[in-house]
């Protein structure tokens, strides 16, 4: 009875030292009771940096959403300009989730139990109808599927479509770079000067022109 007094006592003071270092650090706007009791600006914003520019996918498809997401790491749309094309085999190397595809009760256990898997901190796009609301596949007589992933997991970033283009899962992998720096980058093509940019226009094959 002593002891667990004693170990109560502790407790208490360390709660009490805790909130006395919380009144005295710089409170952070915006930050909860689960953010850090002190942070490092500059260490911050270059770690955010380099986590938000190689997002590391997860190889994760579930249906017919995963072919466009496939199509994105392809030469044409390039998901490396952007490095997020290590797309990891397991979730245990894996920050990002992109949730391309329908899914249903049965798969639900699965998906949550990959997203445990993952390390922190992690993060989850929900690409195409299906993941975000359930699509084309939630009318009221169908029992067996989840109306939007983000009923089992947090989700970032929702890309509309059915399915999304590869342009639109770019966007969001921009976006969700732009949530973790808070600062949007521009498109490289955006940096090149007007005759660069005018040159590689002429150089791309003018499609359904040519026939
Ligand atoms: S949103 Fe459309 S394309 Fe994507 S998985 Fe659902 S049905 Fe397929």
């Amino acid at each position: 009875m002593e002891e667990k007094r004693g170990r109560l006592t502790l407790d208490s003071y360390a709660k009490d030292l805790k909130d006395k270092l919380r009144k005295e650090v710089s409170v952070i706007p915006g930050e909860t009771d689960a953010g850090p009791l002190t942070r490092f600006e500059l260490t911050d914003r270059i770690i955010d940096l380099c986590r938000a520019n190689s997002l590391w996918p997860m190889t994760f498809g579930i249906a017919c959403c995963a072919i466009e997401m496939m199509a994105a790491g392809m030469a044409r749309f390039d998901i490396s300009r952007y490095g997020s094309e290590v797309f990891r085999p397991s979730p245990r190397q894996s920050d990002l989730m992109i949730v391309a595809g329908t899914v249903n009760k049965k798969f639900a256990p699965i998906l949550v139990t990959l997203y445990e898997q993952m390390p922190s901190p992690k993060w989850v796009i929900a690409m195409g109808n299906c993941a975000i609301s359930g699509g084309p596949f939630a009318p009221k007589e169908n029992y067996n599927i989840i109306e939007g992933v983000d009923k089992l997991i947090p989700v970032d970033v929702y890309v509309p479509g059915c399915p999304p283009r590869p342009e639109g899962l770019i966007e969001g992998i921009l976006k969700l770079q732009e949530k973790i720096t808070k600062v949007r980058y521009p498109f490289p093509q955006n940096k090149m000067p007007a005759e660069d940019t005018a040159g590689i226009q002429t150089r791309w094959p003018k499609w359904g022109k040519d026939k």
